[in-house]
């Protein structure tokens, strides 16, 4: 039956999403702040509309506060660069999201270094990847620490697997081949250049996709019983939404393996979550 190697991420989100919200509710019966995120979207495109929409809810769900901040697509780089100043001051905000991509005129580095990193609840800022870099993560990036959470939540343990991550990027690829390596699998990095995909993925325990081509890896390519990460989400012409993985003939290689949709998306929500509840904690904490 296929439908038992399905991980099932909407499930493990709802419940991780369940336990932030019964700590939110006791942390302000105990007088304590009640945590706060803002959303930062500049300009009209789709997908972040969707995306910033979604994180929104589920903050309202949680008991988090959530400032949404809708910017033209005209904003400049100073403009933005001022709002977040003023975001890093605010008491009330412990945790600053800009939703990804910016406009041309927009300089992503500069924006991701200026929030401060103890608000930085997408874990992009140099300090929170030194920080994992260097096995003592702090904010971690919430695709990443999406996907551990559900290898642990299904009783999948990297230590000494062979983990082979498709995709290098430093919003997903990178930061989760730092995960793995902390959990201490055997991690091997795959982008654009890599001479042959398909043998590399013949050796992988666990796959982590993230590549953003529909449908990109094949089921023949998969060793029999890998753990498969689908962390892709694609836009087919008809509106279907697919992942990076070719899930038909990958579910019958597979021992286990996250759909698209369903999967990884759910999870990278409660994590942003999670992320604004450990940031708020945090600056209780250095605030004495
Ligand atoms: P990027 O486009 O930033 O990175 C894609 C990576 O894939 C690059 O490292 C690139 O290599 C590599 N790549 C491209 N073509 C090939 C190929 N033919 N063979 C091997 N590697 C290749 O994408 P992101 O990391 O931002 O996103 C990846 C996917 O994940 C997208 O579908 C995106 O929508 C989805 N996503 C999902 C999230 C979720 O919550 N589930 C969150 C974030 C993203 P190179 O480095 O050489 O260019």
């Amino acid at each position: 039956n296929l439908n038992d190697k399905r991980i099932d991420g909407k499930a493990v989100a709802a419940q991780l999403r369940q336990t932030i919200a019964a700590q939110v509710a006791e942390r302000v019966a105990a007088g304590k702040a009640r945590p706060g995120l803002a959303v930062v979207l500049v300009g009209e495109d789709a997908a972040s509309q969707v995306y910033v929409r979604s994180k929104v809810r589920a903050c309202e769900e949680a008991g988090i506060i959530s400032r949404n901040y809708s910017l033209p697509v005209e904003t400049t780089q100073e403009e933005l660069l001022a709002l977040i100043d003023s975001l890093n001051a605010d008491p009330v905000i412990h945790g600053i999201l800009v939703q990804l991509p910016l406009p041309p005129q927009i300089e992503v580095q500069a924006v991701i270094e200026r929030i401060d990193p103890a608000k930085d609840v997408d874990g992009f800022h140099p300090y929170n990847l030194g920080r994992l870099a260097g096995k003592s993560p702090t904010l971690r990036p919430c695709t990443p620490y999406g996907c551990m959470r559900l290898l642990e939540a299904y009783g999948i343990d990297p230590v000494g697997k062979k983990a082979v991550v498709v995709g290098a990027s430093n919003i997903v690829g990178r930061p989760v081949a730092l995960e793995l390596l902390m959990a201490r699998a055997t991690v091997t990095v795959c982008h654009s250049k890599t001479a042959d995909l398909p043998a590399e993925l013949a050796q992988a325990d666990i796959v982590i996709a993230a590549v953003g081509i529909p449908a990109f890896i094949k089921g023949e390519w998969l060793k029999p019983g890998a753990v498969v990460i689908d962390v892709g989400i694609n836009r087919l012409d008809d509106g279907r939404l697919v992942g990076d993985v070719e899930y038909e003939s990958a579910s019958e290689k597979a021992s286990a393996i996250t759909p698209v949709p369903g999967g990884v998306g759910p999870m990278t929500i409660a994590c942003l979550l999670q992320n604004t509840l450990e940031a708020c904690e945090a600056m209780e904490a250095s605030a004495g």
